[in-house]
C-alpha cells in the first residue's frame, strides 16, 4: 500500500484542495492531509484546530484520507507516518518554481520520499486561500469557492456579508 502526505496550511481549505485530495485519495492507499500549525510568512485567519476541523468536515467522505497537524520539516512529518509519496497541488505558473526548489530540498532531506504534482483543475486554477480570504474581506461571492461550512465559518470568522 503507498502511503500519501499532502501538507499545507490550509487557512482554510479551499474546493481546489478537495480536488486534490479526492483525486489523491483514488491513487494512494492511505492519504494523509497535514495541516501545517505555523506556516512562517502567512497571516493566518483560522487556528490550527479550526483549520484540521474544516478540512476533515470538507473531507469526511474519503474514507482513506486523515486530517493530522504536524509541526517543523514535512520530510519529518512524511517520516513519521511512513510516507512513500508527498502529494502537492500546481496551478499554473506561479506554484512551479516553489514546488520545484522544495522538491529538490526534500529530496536531499528524505532521498526515498517521492514528490507527486497534481495538475490543478481548470475551474480551481486561481483559487487560492490568500485570494479567497481577499474576496471575503471586501464582501464577494466566495460560496462557490469553498465547501457551505467554511463559507460559514469565514462569514463567522470576518463579520463579512461574503
Ligand atoms: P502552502 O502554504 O504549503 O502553499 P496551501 O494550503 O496554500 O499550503 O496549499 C497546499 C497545497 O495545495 C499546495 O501544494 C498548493 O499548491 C495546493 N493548492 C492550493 N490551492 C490549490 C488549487 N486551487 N488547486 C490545486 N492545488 C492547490
Amino acid at each position: 500500500m503507498i502511503t500519501a502526505i499532502y501538507p499545507g496550511s490550509f487557512d482554510p481549505i479551499t474546493n481546489g484542495h478537495i480536488d486534490i485530495a479526492t483525486r489523491a485519495a483514488k491513487i494512494f492507499g492511505k492519504v494523509y492531509v497535514g495541516v501545517f500549525k505555523t506556516p512562517a510568512n502567512k497571516r493566518l485567519l483560522f487556528t490550527t484546530e479550526e483549520r484540521i476541523e474544516l478540512a476533515r468536515k470538507s473531507l469526511a467522505h474519503l474514507r482513506n484520507v486523515e486530517v493530522v497537524s504536524f509541526v517543523g520539516l514535512t520530510v519529518q512529518f512524511a517520516r513519521e507516518v511512513n510516507a512513500d509519496v508527498m502529494v502537492r497541488g500546481l496551478r499554473m505558473g506561479a506554484d512551479f518554481e516553489r514546488e520545484f526548489e522544495m522538491a529538490m530540498m526534500n529530496k536531499k532531506l528524505f532521498p526515498d520520499l517521492e514528490m507527486v504534482c497534481f495538475m490543478a483543475s481548470q475551474e480551481y486554477q486561481f483559487l487560492s486561500s490568500s485570494l479567497l480570504k481577499e474576496v471575503a474581506a471586501l464582501e464577494g461571492n466566495i460560496s462557490y469557492l469553498v465547501p457551505p461550512h467554511v463559507a460559514d465559518a469565514i462569514r463567522q470568522k470576518t463579520g463579512k456579508k461574503c
